[in-house]
């Protein structure tokens, strides 16, 4: 297959047939930590939202995409750290900032220390900047890389080229659970498993990617089912001590009648898995 954008416009739906149709790998752990996430929301709902997450270890907060709003964030960050002492803060800011930008909110943050700093801003380049100015400044903020990955041609290339610390690794755009183990070990970084906001359906994907991987060093962002008003599984996944047990969950099929698409929607995703199964066949 010689076009590149044609190969991986399906790949949510390679993902799909490889759960659907492939062995699932060999689990080393059976419990896999996760990690809380905190939307941009106003300061008075964060404790709310918290309470989604039960004896949660470490959040993820999201950095508002209005650089206008960087002192409500500050405040949500702050909010955190003395209210939830001990917990591991990361920030994901979906690429919004510009490289002064981020550098003013990780020095803003003082003392405040961050388990790292994920796609704060958008571009390869950009974020080789940053962390050429994060060294220079004598700043210790690690630079993880999520869109970098998932949304180009060569998920490889924030590695070859160096511009971040960490690697965040989705199962559905990265093609499934193989495909997404082998670039965690072609990146040589350490990783973080994460998802979209999916079904519990689509975050097991991740639990078993985390499960088969040698290192799990971070809390993994797995644990946004909750967030869902329901899901199209019997019996939600289970959860302990801010860890899901990895398992393949048994799926509900009145929910799955319930919450079904339109008919034109269905048409859309069937004809563009088979779309897919045939570009995979070549
Ligand atoms: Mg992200």
């Amino acid at each position: 297959m010689s076009n590149t954008t044609t190969k991986r416009q399906p790949i949510g739906s390679k993902a799909a047939l490889s759960f659907a149709n492939d062995d699932l790998p060999e689990i080393k752990r059976e419990w896999i930590p996760v990690n809380a996430t905190l939307p941009a929301v106003p300061l008075p709902e964060v404790d709310s939202v918290l309470g989604n997450f039960p004896g949660f270890r470490t959040v993820k907060i999201k950095i508002s995409e209005d650089p206008a709003s960087k002192d409500q964030d500050l405040a949500r960050i702050r909010h955190v750290f003395e209210n939830h002492p001990g917990t591991q803060i990361r920030l994901d800011a979906n690429g919004a900032l510009r490289v002064n930008e981020a550098i003013e909110i990780i020095e803003e943050l003082g003392e405040i220390k961050l388990q790292y700093f994920e796609q704060p801003v958008r571009t390869i380049g950009e974020l080789s900047q940053l962390r050429e100015e994060i060294a220079r400044r004598g700043l210790a903020t690690k630079i993880a890389a999520d869109e970098s990955i998932r949304k180009v041609s060569d998920p490889l290339r924030v590695f070859k080229e160096q511009a971040a610390d960490i690697a965040v690794l989705k199962v559905q755009p990265l093609g499934g659970i193989a495909s997404a183990a082998a670039i965690a070990k072609e990146s040589g970084l350490e990783v973080v498993v994460s998802s979209a906001l999916e079904s519990s359906l689509g975050i097991v994907q991740g639990l078993y990617l985390a499960a088969s991987l040698d290192n799990l060093n971070y809390d993994c962002g797995l644990w946004t089912q909750n967030l869902l008003a329901d899901d199209i599984i019997a019996e939600p996944l289970e959860v302990l001590d801010a860890r899901i047990k990895v398992a393949v969950p048994e799926i509900d099929l009145d929910k799955l009648e319930r919450y079904r698409v339109t008919d034109d929607r269905e048409k859309f995703w069937l004809e563009r898995i088979e779309r897919c199964r045939k570009l995979l066949e070549t």
